[in-house]
């Protein structure tokens, strides 16, 4: 989607702090960190909401999910993470291109 900032950052359009990325996902900072290391993890296609999840997207989410927890050494979460995703207004979702926010690096409170 051409107004996409997240796909704008994928295309390399705009600059990231990219922390990894494979054919079908990219992990990078934040710009506005809320927590010590505080990373998004966006698929590679663009979509916005997960009811617009159909099997392939599935499959994409569930190996996403499968990476972030073989990754968290190498990500600095050994000690524990969490994954948050916003979705709609009620939950101040900003960028409408679908990221999974990774959160740790430091004890998490449920408020920020
Ligand atoms: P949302 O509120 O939509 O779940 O989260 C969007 C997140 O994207 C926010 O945490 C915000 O700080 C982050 N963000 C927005 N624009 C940029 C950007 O240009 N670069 C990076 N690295 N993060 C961004
Ligand atoms: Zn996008």
């Amino acid at each position: 989607m051409n107004d996409c900032i997240f796909c704008k950052i994928i295309a390399g359009e705009i600059g990231s702090t990219k922390v990894y990325e494979d054919e079908e996902i990219l992990i990078f900072k934040d710009i506005a960190p809320i927590a010590k290391i505080h990373l998004l993890c966006v698929p590679k296609e663009h979509f916005a909401y997960l009811s617009e999840v159909d099997g392939a997207r599935a499959a994409l989410l569930g190996r996403t999910l499968q990476k972030i927890g073989k990754m968290k050494e190498e990500l600095g979460l050994g000690d524990g993470y969490r994954l948050v995703i916003n979705q709609g207004e009620n939950a101040g979702q900003t960028v409408h291109h679908l990221h999974i926010h990774i959160l740790g690096g430091e004890p998490l409170p449920w408020e920020k």
